[in-house]
């Protein structure tokens, strides 16, 4: 694949046209390179696509070791999200982006800790329990794990990666209401399967009187009615009305 120096990169898009496959995307003023779309053909870099000498061929194993150093390390910026620390905004925005609608609840599930952290192996086996059970996982250009798999239904990652050890990365996806106990249940079943721990974020949207019926559904399920949250409240821009 191709990987491209975010400190030359000046987002200027003469690369674009180079790839014929539409593996390079640059956001937030800066190329990246879809590891799942690029071909490898290198027309970009045998044809001197960039002027600021920004692109170069790079391994698998250069890519995941690049991956593991942007989500761990908190001062640098994840290129395709444009957010620092492990590269997701999570449900903070969600006035502007809508990703979790009326009728929907997101999971956020956070694994690792510093001091713990976890195996893609282990994340893996989460991934793939929730997609299982009915979560529609975020795609990598917003939730960047996303960009480790090979396929977002069954939450399959790239192949030899299971040994990749991570402090902290987030699993994000959602689903409907209705099957918000379902997604739970995976996670209790596959808890005892890994070797790390996760942590259990939802993103529910409330009504007019601040309540959500799928908070009251959560001890159903063996789980305490949260007394503390994060609150958006709505005041972005465009507002999401659905
Ligand atoms: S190597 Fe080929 S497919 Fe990959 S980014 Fe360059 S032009 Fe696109
Ligand atoms: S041509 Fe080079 S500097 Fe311009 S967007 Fe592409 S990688 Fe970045």
């Amino acid at each position: 694949m191709i990987l491209i120096d975010q400190e030359k990169c000046t987002g200027c898009g003469d690369c674009l046209a180079y790839c014929s496959v539409g593996a390079i995307k640059v956001k937030n003023r800066k190329a990246g390179v879809d590891p799942h779309r690029c071909t490898d053909c290198y027309v970009c870099v045998r044809n001197k696509a960039c002027p600021q000498d920004a692109m170069t061929p790079s391994s698998l194993e250069a890519f995941i070791d690049e991956f593991c150093h942007v989500i761990s390390d908190p001062t640098v910026t994840t290129a395709e999200t444009g957010v620092p620390g492990r590269g997701t905004e999570e449900s903070k925005t969600n006035d502007v982006t809508g990703r979790v609608k009326k009728g929907e609840v997101g999971f956020a599930i956070d694994m690792g800790r510093p001091g713990v952290g976890c195996y893609l192996r282990d994340v893996e086996k989460v991934a793939r329990a929730v997609c299982a059970a009915g979560l529609k996982l975020e795609p990598g250009h917003v939730s960047p794990i996303g960009k480790l798999m090979t396929n977002l239904e069954t939450g399959e990652f790239l192949p030899g990666i299971g040994d990749k050890y991570f402090l902290s990365i987030i699993i994000e996806g959602k689903t409907p209401t209705s099957n918000m106990g379902g997604v739970i249940q995976a996670l209790q079943r596959v808890e005892k399967e890994i070797d790390t721990v996760f942590s259990l974020g939802l993103v529910l949207r409330v009504d007019e009187e601040g309540r959500s019926a799928a908070i009251a559904e959560l001890p159903k399920y063996g789980l305490p009615v949260p007394t503390r949250g994060k609150v958006n409240v709505g005041l972005g821009r465009p507002l999401v009305t659905d």
